[in-house]
């Protein structure tokens, strides 16, 4: 079974075909710049060379149209025509009160649209992607799989703000957690490696990007998670603020700020750029603080800290911890960020093996003896938690 899984954000379509016979990647790539000036495909065909095509893609329509046509192309394609691909799996970002991937039908459609005006950069790309494969390959299902979803598995007082309960009934404004489709993935591979059922482990996991969250998984269900009602909640991230006191907003709207100014403010000009003044990648950062640039160092510092806290609250709230994760562009290749974070944290369980934690982008324990949690570093693969889905999904209904 050849499942296609797409990824469509704002101005990018991001493209993997897996053969799930044995789960391997036949051909992956993505397109960038829809809709601007400098607009390109890059296909990454298993075993061949890469290909660049640089061409005018006004739409996310024409961006689904490219990557399809790549993946059947005489001399770079895959497969033959598009009757190879049985069925395509969404990212979707935010799939609201839904607690499992779904089939899409109209139904799920619309509810992806209605949720548009919570995640307004994400939902309406997902939303035409799905309608540009309808176009293009009708009657091929479709699977979508939120990156909310894991997380309705949290208690309702994990997940209820302390606000007038009536803004949750009539406004949905209550915490969705995001990356769960990333938490979720990671957490089965560790459950896997410790060779235990994920039913009987406490794990937090640490998705640390240039977008971070951090979950508290007990016995398969999460019990917490540091994003919120949107993805700017908990951690100091890149451009993103994390948590901050409330009344920060309406204190600047008070000193003549817009909502759209505060809005940018804190989504792209705040954490680790906005501290720093330096950069929002973290690896400027390190380098500019050991230069000696002192707000590189407390833009470090920040992140360090926060990290550590939301470990040390989620070890509370769990009673203890089996296993702790570190994932993603920052969490699998930032080999000082990770020995920060996990320095001086013996008592709560916590002890990483300098040695074994030299390691970038590879799976690995780095435990170190006498630690009693286990600690490891594992890539993330949202794509082939998407396709797992989407080939449980289509094998059910079929
Ligand atoms: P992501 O959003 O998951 O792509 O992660 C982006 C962040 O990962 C950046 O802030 C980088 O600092 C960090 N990162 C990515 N690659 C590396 C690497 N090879 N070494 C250290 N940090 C890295």
């Amino acid at each position: 079974m050849n499942i296609l899984v797409l990824n469509c954000g704002s101005s990018s379509v991001k493209y993997q075909l897996f053969n799930m016979d044995n789960e391997s990647v036949l051909a992956k790539g993505m397109v960038e710049r829809i809709g601007i000036e400098g607009a390109s495909l890059i296909h990454y065909p298993e075993g061949q060379e890469k290909v660049v095509i640089e061409k005018e893609i006004p739409d996310h329509n024409a961006a689904v149209q490219l990557c399809l046509e790549a993946l059947i192309n005489p001399t770079y394609g895959v497969i033959e025509n598009y009757n190879e691909i049985n069925a395509i799996g969404h990212r979707i970002v935010h799939g609201g009160q839904i607690s499992n991937s779904s089939l899409i039908d109209q139904k799920i459609k619309d509810m992806i649209r209605d949720l548009i005006k919570l995640a307004p950069l994400h939902n309406g790309p997902g939303l035409r992607g799905i309608e540009a494969c309808e176009a293009i390959l009708p009657g091929v299902p479709q699977v979508a799989v939120f990156d909310t979803s894991f997380h309705q598995t949290m208690p309702d007082y994990a997940y209820i703000y302390s606000l007038p309960y009536e803004l949750y009934e009539n406004h949905n404004i209550r915490r969705y957690g995001f990356h769960g489709t990333s938490h979720k993935y990671v957490a089965l591979r560790a459950a896997a490696l410790v060779e235990k059922p994920l039913e009987e482990l406490k794990l937090i996991t640490c998705h640390l990007g240039n977008g971070s969250s951090i979950a508290a998984i007990k016995y398969g269900k999460v019990q917490d998670t540091s994003m919120g009602f949107t993805p700017l909640a908990g951690l100091t991230m890149g451009t993103r603020c994390g948590d901050i006191d409330p009344a920060i907003v309406t204190y600047l709207q008070n000193q003549g700020y817009t909502s759209e100014e505060i809005d940018r403010l804190m989504n792209k000009q705040s954490g680790v750029l906005g501290v720093s003044g330096v950069s929002s990648d973290f690896r400027d950062v390190e380098s500019a603080m050991l230069e000696g640039n002192d707000r590189a160092r407390l833009a470090w510092d920040i992140f360090v800290y926060t990290v550590k806290k939301f470990i040390g609250s989620y070890i509370a709230v769990l009673n203890g911890l089996d296993i702790l994760v570190f994932t993603a562009g920052l969490g699998e290749n930032f080999i000082s960020a990770r020995q920060a974070i996990c320095k001086d944290m013996d008592y709560v369980g916590i002890e990483i093996d300098e040695n074994e934690n030299k390691v970038r982008g590879c799976e690995k324990e780095i435990t170190a003896a006498g630690s009693k949690a286990r600690v490891f570093v594992i890539p993330t693969n949202e794509e082939l938690m998407i396709a797992r889905d989407t080939k449980n999904i289509v094998s059910n209904v079929g």
